[in-house]
């Protein structure tokens, strides 16, 4: 199979054309895509890389590696409030594996129609395996302003929320790496969290409007509220044994809390929930006189919301316990070169 073969055989779905409410006016097959931005929108543009040994096991199933390709991406678009529209796929293969292939396109492609979201474009090479997509949203441009979330703009006051569980794809990688004993029902339970992550797309998209300040937590909820904090010039305090409940909440409204939170020490529970990692929720921040429409916009999106603390007018990340004493924070989060 060569690779104009591959490209049609996996990726190209010309049945698809007709049904697209189309901004994309030329896709995959010329030398470049054309997306056609409606008026009154601004383009949103994230890029994600997935490097085999750095990001995934060899071994992974690639029909989840393919949802897990495009859900990292589409998280991007969630935490700015931005509706998906199309991607590009650059893809290097050690080889053309049929069945590799059919998973990976399947797990992708499915995905991809969830959100109504169309494969533009891409390249293919041979080489290690590296999975590189640029995902591209839309939010409203009105008045002369974006309704883009952005990470800047949490004010003192704010509140800080979280959305869906965290702690469970970090607690599944510390199981399949064997520094942790979990039983196979936990396993079976935390491994789709990890291989399987759900982009908090709807979530995203309700907030705009109501939410101050937003990020998708990929590295560790206090590295990326951090960063929040940072482009805001704000501090902020979180109440710990509030977010201790993140590690046991299910991913929707449905919550209740999961047996497997009473395998762990409260400390591992913890630096799973801080600093875990690959949960791909929402952080986010809205004035204390939204309450109302953040409860509102969590459930028309079906998706459980936990409010943690609070911002203020300090620069620091503080943790605080029951009695509200601060706690010393020892919890680092992923960082690809430190
Ligand atoms: P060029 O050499 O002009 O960059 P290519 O031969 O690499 O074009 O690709 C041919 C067409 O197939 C282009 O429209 C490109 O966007 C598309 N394409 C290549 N690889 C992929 C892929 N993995 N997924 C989707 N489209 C792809
Ligand atoms: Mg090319």
């Amino acid at each position: 199979m060569g690779e104009f073969e591959l490209i049609k055989r996996y990726f190209l779905r010309p049945e698809r054309a007709g049904q697209r409410d189309s901004l994309v006016a030329v896709g995959i097959g010329d030398d470049c895509a054309l997306l056609q931005p409606r008026p009154g929108t601004q383009l949103a543009i994230s890029c994600d890389m997935l490097v085999e040994g750095r990001h995934f096991f060899s071994d992974v199933d690639p029909e989840s590696l393919g949802h897990k390709a495009l859900a990292v991406n589409l998280s991007d678009l969630a935490a700015c409030g931005a509706k998906p529209l199309a991607f590009t796929l650059a893809l290097a293969l050690p080889s053309a594996d049929p069945a590799w292939l059919a998973g990976f396109s399947r797990g992708l492609l499915a995905l991809a129609d969830l959100h109504g979201c169309e494969l533009l474009g891409g390249d293919t090479t041979q080489g290690p395996l590296n999975i590189c997509i640029t995902v591209f949203g839309e939010v409203p441009w009105v008045n002369g302003q974006s309704q883009a979330l952005l990470r800047s703009g949490a004010k003192p006051g704010d509140d800080i929320y979280v959305s869906g569980s965290l702690g469970q794809a970090r607690l599944a990688l510390d199981g399949l790496r064997g520094s942790i004993k979990l039983s196979p029902k936990t396993l079976a339970h935390t491994r789709l969290r990890l291989e399987r992550p759900t982009p908090r797309v709807a979530l995203g998209l309700a907030l705009r409007g109501i939410a101050s300040a937003a990020i998708d937590v990929s590295d560790g909820l206090l590295g990326d509220l951090s960063h929040v904090l940072t482009a805001s010039k704000v501090g902020a305090s979180i109440t710990l044994e509030v977010a201790i409940k993140l590690i046991s909440n299910y991913a929707t409204t449905t919550g209740t809390y999961e047996v497997f939170s009473s395998q762990l020490t409260k400390k591992c529970q913890l630096g799973l929930v801080l600093a875990g990692g690959d949960d791909y929720e929402l952080a986010f921040t809205a004035p204390a006189s939204r309450r109302g429409q953040v409860e509102a916009a969590a459930k028309q999106s079906q998706t459980c919301v936990t409010r943690i603390g609070q911002i203020d007018a300090g620069q620091a990340l503080r943790l605080l316990d029951a009695q509200g004493q601060s706690v010393p924070n020892t919890w680092a989060s992923f960082d690809h070169f430190a």
